[in-house]
């Protein structure tokens, strides 16, 4: 299908724990915006299917979903969303969380996607990432964070592919945010970011 429309889009980009859903669910409740999580719409899969279980035994390693999955399963969804009205490809400002992760599903979303801003999630001490996710697999039965190995193993495949990713994109576009300062500052921080970055260009 042809798209010949590209989607207004924000990255929040960090690793695993850094609050990605997070920040991205609190965006996606503004008027005008719409958060898709990648991991979420694995997380909701149909685990009986067949491919159900081929991205869960991904998922469970703590290894990436091949890019081309990844791809036609967003784009299925994008395009649902549309469909649904949901989301208004028009009007809406997209906010990714977890997409794209790899150098090649970036290339594949600048060709639908015109990116307005690069959200870096950072985490100064990575020790902060592995008590959360912990925390998070107790709470929220996430088999993908259930031991300390495959925790790490996360931490590990995102830090291989963050700089590979990123570069895809101008680096003029890429804030960053610490995010073990308290959540008030991480929201206005946050705030500023976009404010600048989606402000109406002047003519
Ligand atoms: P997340 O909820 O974003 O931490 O993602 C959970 C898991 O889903 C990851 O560890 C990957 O196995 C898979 N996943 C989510 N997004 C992607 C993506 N864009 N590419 C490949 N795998 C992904």
């Amino acid at each position: 299908m042809k798209i010949s429309l590209l989607y207004n889009t924000v990255l929040l980009f960090g690793p695993p724990g850094s609050g990605k859903g997070t920040w991205g669910k609190i965006l996606g409740m503004m008027p005008g915006f719409y958060h898709l999580s990648t991991g979420e719409m694995f997380r909701r899969m149909d685990i009986e299917s067949e491919l159900g279980q081929r991205v869960m035994a991904y998922m469970r390693q703590g290894d990436l979903v091949p890019d081309q999955i990844v791809f036609n399963l967003w784009t299925q969804h994008m395009q649902n969303a549309a469909l649904i009205g949901t989301f208004k490809p028009q009007k809406d400002i997209l906010v990714l969380d977890g997409f794209p992760r790899t150098q090649s599903q970036a290339e594949t979303l600048k060709t639908v996607a015109h990116i307005k801003a690069i959200v870096l999630l950072h985490c100064a001490d990575p020790e902060i990432l592995v008590a959360r996710l912990h925390r998070r697999a107790v709470q929220e039965n996430r088999t993908d964070d259930a031991s300390e190995p495959i925790i790490r193993r996360r931490l590990v495949v995102f830090e291989r592919e963050m700089n590979r990713t990123l570069a895809v994109f101008p680096n003029d576009l890429i804030d960053s945010v610490e995010v073990s300062q308290p959540p008030v500052r991480i929201l206005a921080a946050l705030g500023a970011i976009l404010a600048r970055r989606l402000a109406p260009e002047e003519s």
